[in-house]
């Protein structure tokens, strides 16, 4: 029997607020522990929480950005549970009305874009840290991260498979790094993600029982962690035993998933609506002015890319998959460079060696004036397209000027004919053999003669009249 996979996901983004969602502290990653807390964030008793404004703004945009409609009564509501990083006791959250709901999001299908639609957007304080470190049985809290700002994004069960979901993962960070609310950062867990995961029959419309997977903390491991409990799930049920809903965890170590809880030790949160808050009310004039703000999204500078520049889909794709990229790359065509010729040095030497220190484009000191200045060299015929990649690289590490660097490490390509020929008459006197056997209809030999007279100029003849001259002589 086959089996179809059903996911969905739900994203928690740390929003880039300077202060926490209910008090002033702010919100800066790795002080040194408990030092940005307050009797507020802390859950001292009596102390009265106050709505961070910038907070509900980014969920704002955020649900502007993915077509959501924008409830205009919204409430905060109360999560409880104990866990020792929590210490009020609840959460606060939104239960019954999140500020958005009904959204949805593109992502690549086959040459075509599949819809994944969001349920809701909502609202919430993280919780602190717990960390298990050093000998002794016991474990710390940090509590500079309770009260940040976190806003859930969940989809509705629309992904159908692992490169799916990782590709619905990408296109929210996209977003979020674009409109400025998120900075995406997996690894500091800026950006988490969890997934519920079934598989049923092809054909059947009943869901499966689901499991709910945590704790993947990069595209690889989501992808690895969700391949993993599809695979485990059809084995179980083929094995005739019963999936139960629970709560697994992926260990990245063992490369498994591994049960954490099952339903019967699930929370009840009986939730309720925050006594201590006033309810959201949002008018339409503050919407318009935030929907003002939204910079063009990656889904249609991804189109004009392609409309505009003509650019093949692969390198539009790529280029807007960070607003800083797409920028440079305009600024770059701005200045005269051909978007086809631009693209490939960005696609290529550019980004293997920004991936190289792990680095954003940003980051580098290389502008787009000094590609568009190296490419008018290559133009002009003063240095050949093999020796540039030694001056981009060059550019890139001291942030020379490419004119300046060709004449100091005197890299000017030879054009002049007469240079040229007597570089191609020493290599076809130290090589009479060849000669003959080229003379004779190995034609192959040519590329040999090119590479030895390259070899003698140091990658510096013309390629286009070390070729004539080559033909002229050998009367091919
Ligand atoms: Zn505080």
């Amino acid at each position: 029997m086959q089996y179809e996979t059903v996911i969905g996901i739900e994203i928690h983004a740390q929003l880039l607020t300077d202060s926490k969602m209910f008090c002033g502290c702010s919100t800066k990653f790795g002080s040194e522990p408990n030092t940005q807390t307050c009797p507020i964030c802390i859950g001292m008793p009596g102390v009265l929480p106050v709505i961070n404004k910038k907070a509900i703004e980014y969920v704002i945009k955020t649900g502007l950005a993915v077509h959501c409609r924008i409830a205009s009564y919204s409430r905060f509501a109360r999560k409880n549970y104990f866990y020792p990083d929590l210490p009020k006791g609840y959460q606060i959250s939104q239960y019954e009305l999140p500020i958005c709901e009904h959204g949805y999001v593109e992502i690549a299908d086959n040459g075509s874009t599949k819809k994944i639609m969001l349920t809701r957007i909502h609202l919430e304080e993280d919780a602190g840290k717990n960390i298990h470190e050093g000998a002794g049985n016991y474990s710390f809290v940090d509590l500079n991260r309770a009260g940040t700002p976190l806003m859930e994004i969940v989809t509705e069960p629309d992904i159908r498979s692992p490169k799916e979901a990782v590709a619905f993962v990408k296109k929210i960070r996209t977003i979020l790094r674009y409109i400025g609310v998120c900075d995406g950062n997996m690894e500091q867990g800026s950006l988490r993600c969890d997934a519920n995961v079934s598989v049923r029959p092809y054909g059947q419309e009943e869901f499966g029982v689901k499991a709910e997977i945590k704790n993947m903390n990069s595209f690889k491991f989501i992808e690895k962690a969700l391949d993993y409990e599809i695979k485990r799930q059809i084995k179980a049920i083929k094995d005739g035993e019963k999936i139960i809903q629970e709560t697994r965890l992926w260990n990245s170590e063992k490369g498994i998933t591994e049960s954490m809880r099952s339903k019967e030790e699930a929370h009840d949160y009986r939730y309720f609506p925050e006594p201590d808050l006033v309810p959201i009310e949002v008018e339409m004039p503050w919407i318009e002015q935030i929907k003002s703000q939204i910079v063009e999204l990656p889904d249609s500078r991804r189109q004009r890319f392609i409309s505009q520049y003509g650019l093949p889909e692969y390198d539009a794709d790529l280029l807007t998959s960070e607003k800083s990229l797409a920028e440079w790359f305009e600024q770059a065509v701005k200045l005269g460079g051909d978007p086809k010729t631009v693209s490939n040095w960005m696609m290529g030497e550019l980004m293997s060696l920004l991936n190289e220190k792990n680095k954003q484009i940003e980051e580098c000191g290389l502008k787009p004036e000094q590609l568009v200045g190296l490419l008018e060299l290559i133009d002009k015929g003063i240095i050949s397209g093999k020796i540039a990649k030694t001056v981009f690289e060059e550019m890139y590490k001291t942030g020379k000027n490419p004119d300046t660097i060709v004449k100091e490490k005197g890299l000017v390509q030879i054009s002049d004919e007469a240079d040229i020929e007597k570089a191609v008459n020493e290599i076809l006197e130290k090589n009479p053999e060849e000669v003959e056997r080229f003379k004779a209809g190995d034609e192959k030999l040519m590329g040999f003669f090119v590479g030895q007279i390259m070899k003698v100029t140091k990658g510096k003849a013309n390629p286009q009249i070390v070729n004539e001259l080559l033909k002229k002589k050998l009367g091919s």
